[in-house]
């Protein structure tokens, strides 16, 4: 990384000249975006509401954290006796995590108002008489293992992602030497297409990627155009992943393969969920004999460089940009990007994949902002025959498809994608049995989704208002009687496929490998059966060829064989359950967007769609409407 400054020293003689003695300064260190203060009584910084804090943060105009000196702090087993000793009983304590890095303890509790305290008092104390900083979490119905793993990668190179953080800080402070005379767009991947989605923002002075996808296909995936010498790891400031799905975060671990360790900005959910994407794909190439693009070990990589944030918190990411997540409503954790650059200069709104009404388990994507002159919109669904039926109707439909497969003895077979969909569908065709409007079955699930359920359940406040109450009552709700989660059921699938009525959820969500193929191959002649698809079809996948008419199905097995099956099962799509806009959803939010937009470039759509929908959006934003093809570059100041 370039010009490392010197730029700690003017926050430090800032920080000092307000900070009393008594506080006991050690050290005053950047850590990441934000600025660490080392106390040896750190809890000075807490009286009165956290005064001092916020006196800071006004002064310095940097988001500032207190951590207790780390040679003061209390070795982790006596700080765990103490903090057990300090919160009473009925808190139920289930696990105390110890970080390194910052200095915080985390602590998981079925009860974690017995942890905080009236007005916060048990915790100043554990701060107090521990110095490490502590954070309280309630327990999951689910334990993932996905997070545990993140923690422990943390943990065990806890010395070296904080060196990292530290270099991030000073690279993010670093003194401005050109002034921003310009501003570019530059479209690395996933413009007038769907997949391999990649933006490069470039200042004179900064250079951010907003997401770093890959093109899922049947054979080999196509990645975005990274070798442009505009993509330099020496001069890359971060890289911001919008959401989960691989078309936005599938080639991220291809980076830090080609050594471009620079800071990954996301929200948490993301992150676990990103980690267990990528480790899935790696995966299935291997049992496919395909070649990997990139290790396990670079995944990893990958992880230890990220740095996540809330909606809402706004950070420094380089000398001249502020980075602000909002939720976009599209799968758990999902964000549009908010990049505010210069002193005002330009504001740019990436919405990524959104999805502009209420889903089964999200909230609408957020739609308005301090500032935007440049709204970067995608258009999956953004042909003129794309009105989906709304949420209910698509209920309806597929509540009807499944009673009619039931009733001709057939297996319904969902291929899903881990993440969104399968959740949502599951909640849906659960609630119809339970409600006596579908015949109780059994519904099997396979490939990941149990672990992507239960990092649903470690993150309710990111959930709709109802399913986050019924996970802080404890229950979850995405468990039954009805649901059989299976794990890599392999030879099983034989005999799932012979209990009838059932319905079978599979990954991957477009046919392009996973379970769900041993599924078809086993299913594919059966004609009492269905196939239905919930979510989009990317061109190339064998779902979209599937949905365009193809019936003569080869299946390859890992040493090379084919066999050919006729897919005599009754093939259906069910639009409404997308966790993407459709065409109104699309206008509607160019009708509400506020402040509203200079400029509207049109991405993450087939060619045909983004010119249809580009008329339609000149006429509702009265903007201009910019659709430009990859490796083009469009100057915004
Ligand atoms: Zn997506």
């Amino acid at each position: 990384m370039r010009k490392v400054s010197n730029a700690i020293q003017d926050v430090k003689n800032a920080i000092l000249s307000l900070v009393p003695p008594e506080a006991e300064v050690t050290r005053i260190d950047f850590e990441g975006p934000k600025i660490a203060v080392y106390s040896r009584r750190p809890h000075v910084f807490l009286a009165n509401r956290e005064e001092l804090i916020k006196k800071l943060v006004k002064t310095i105009k940097k988001r500032v954290v207190v951590r207790g000196d780390p040679e003061a702090r209390l070795k982790e087993r006596e700080a765990e006796e103490k903090i057990r000793d300090i919160v009473p009983e009925e808190a139920n304590i289930t696990l105390i995590y110890f970080n390194e890095t910052t200095g915080e303890v985390e602590i998981e509790a079925e009860k974690p108002g017995y942890v905080i305290g009236r007005d916060g008092v048990t915790l100043r104390r554990i701060l107090a008489e521990t110095l490490w900083y502590p954070k309280v979490l309630r327990k999951p119905p689910i334990a993932s293992r996905t997070i545990y793993e993140v923690r422990e990668l943390f943990r065990s190179r806890s010395d070296e992602r904080l060196r990292f953080l530290r270099v991030v800080g000073h690279r993010i402070y670093r003194r401005q030497l050109i002034a921003n005379e310009y501003v570019r767009i530059i479209a690395l991947g996933g413009f007038q297409e769907v997949g391999r989605s990649a933006i490069l923002i470039e200042t004179p002075e900064s250079r951010v990627l907003l997401d770093a996808g890959v093109k899922p296909s049947l054979g080999r995936e196509e990645y975005p155009y990274f070798d442009l010498p505009e993509l330099d790891p020496d001069t890359l400031d971060a890289i911001v992943i919008t959401h989960a799905h691989l078309d936005h975060c599938g080639s991220l671990p291809y980076l830090f393969k080609y050594g471009f360790k620079v800071p990954v900005y996301m929200t948490e959910p993301t992150l676990y969920l990103m980690k267990l994407l990528q480790e899935d794909y790696l995966k299935i190439a291997e049992r496919d004999g395909r070649q990997l693009p990139y290790s396990h070990r670079d995944v990893a990589e990958a992880v230890l460089h990220s740095y996540t944030l809330k909606y809402g918190e706004v950070t420094d990411i380089a000398p001249d940009i502020r980075l602000t997540l909002y939720r976009s409503g599209h799968i758990l954790g999902a964000a549009l990007a908010h990049i505010h650059i210069g002193q005002g200069l330009v504001n740019i709104v990436y919405t990524s994949d959104f999805k502009f009404a209420r889903t089964g388990i999200l909230d609408p994507a957020n739609y308005q902002f301090p500032r935007v002159e440049v709204l970067i919109m995608e258009t999956t669904y953004g042909g003129h025959q794309d009105y989906l039926p709304g949420r209910g109707e698509a209920e309806r439909i597929l509540i009807e498809i499944v009673r009619k497969t039931f009733e001709r003895g057939g297996i319904v077979l969902i291929p899903v994608l881990a993440v969104g969909r399968a959740q949502d569908v599951l909640l849906v065709l659960n609630e119809a049995m339970e409600r006596g409007l579908l015949p109780s079955a059994p519904i099997y699930i396979e490939g990941m989704i149990d672990e992507v359920t239960a990092i649903h359940t470690a993150f309710p406040e990111y959930l709709t208002p109802s399913l986050r109450e019924r996970i802080y009552r404890g229950e979850n709700p995405f468990t039954s009687p009805n649901i059989n989660i299976l794990r890599q059921a392999g030879e099983e699938r034989g005999e799932i496929v012979r209990i009838r009525p059932s319905i079978i959820m599979s990954t991957s969500g477009m046919l392009t490998g996973g379970p769900v193929m041993d599924y078809l191959k086993l299913l594919a002649e059966d004609e009492k059966s269905s196939l239905v698809f919930v979510s989009y079809q990317i061109e190339g996948t064998l779902g979209r060829k599937i949905l365009q008419g193809l019936r003569r199905l080869a299946f390859v097995d890992a040493r090379g064989k084919v066999e050919m099956r006729e897919l005599k099962m009754e093939v259906h799509r069910v639009e409404g359950f997308s966790g993407h806009s459709d065409r109104r959803q699309l206008e509607f939010y160019l009708r509400k967007i506020t402040p509203k937009p200079k400029r509207i470039i049109l991405v993450h759509g087939e060619r045909s769609k983004i010119k249809s929908f580009k008329r339609q959006a000149e006429r509702i934003s009265g903007a201009e409407v910019l659709t430009p093809q990859n490796l083009e570059a469009i100057r915004v100041v």
